[in-house]
């Protein structure tokens, strides 16, 4: 996965603090930070760090000192893709712990392509594959993504999902409960999600973000 730091910086001062970012970071491998100059407001603007969530782990301490002082954000980088060919599909989908969908901030409409981009600081990210002469037909995974500039970036493997038919309830096997939420709660999550995905795997050359 990705991770996006949003450091909020005085207006005067962003060329030189990003010159400094640059300095402290720029022997990371991959790493892209730039200076977002449509986002000045209010005086302030936003200087993005666009890393890998090993790097970004890997490097935490580093990253926390070049930006010291800055107030700054860490999101992950979801996203909404796939869709239905004749026989089967593929989807991944990104659902909030409330069990809404991302507010997106990017997107195309290419047949079975990213529909949407979300950047998002904890929440659930599924994956799954459809085959319609498969039993059950949609198997996929379901993870709980979380990042902050204290923890790191966290994933872990929440539930087994899979659903035989579009009538059909989803079966939801858990293998870990993500912290801070109830069982109830959870599994109303992951049947929406399962719900989701089994809707976008068998949506014929998809090219819309689906809503729940
Ligand atoms: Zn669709």
């Amino acid at each position: 996965m990705e991770v996006s730091i949003s450091v909020v910086c005085p207006e005067e001062e962003a060329i030189s603090r990003t010159e400094k970012i640059k300095e402290k970071l720029g022997e990371i491998k991959d790493i892209e930070i730039r200076v977002m100059a449509e986002k000045s407001k209010n005086g302030k603007t936003v200087i993005r760090i666009n890393i890998d969530s090993k790097q970004f782990n890997e490097n935490l301490e580093k990253i926390k000192e070049a930006i010291t002082g800055l107030p700054a954000i860490a999101r992950v980088k979801t996203e909404q893709s796939g869709g239905g060919y004749t026989n089967t599909g593929f989807a991944e989908a990104t659902l909030l712990t409330n069990g809404e969908i991302p507010r997106k901030v990017a997107g195309s409409h290419y047949a079975n392509g990213v529909h949407a981009i979300y950047y998002i600081t904890h929440g659930f990210v599924g994956s799954a594959s459809y085959h319609n002469k498969d039993s059950p037909a949609l198997r996929g995974r379901v993870y709980y993504v979380a990042v902050d500039l204290d923890n790191g970036y966290q994933e872990i493997e929440i539930a087994k999902i899979s659903k035989e038919d579009m009538e059909a309830t989803p079966e939801i096997e858990i293998i870990q409960r993500p912290p801070k939420i109830s069982d109830h709660r959870l599994l109303e999550v992951i049947a929406e999600m399962t719900e989701l995905l089994y809707d976008k795997c068998t949506c014929y050359h998809c090219r819309e973000e689906h809503s729940i």
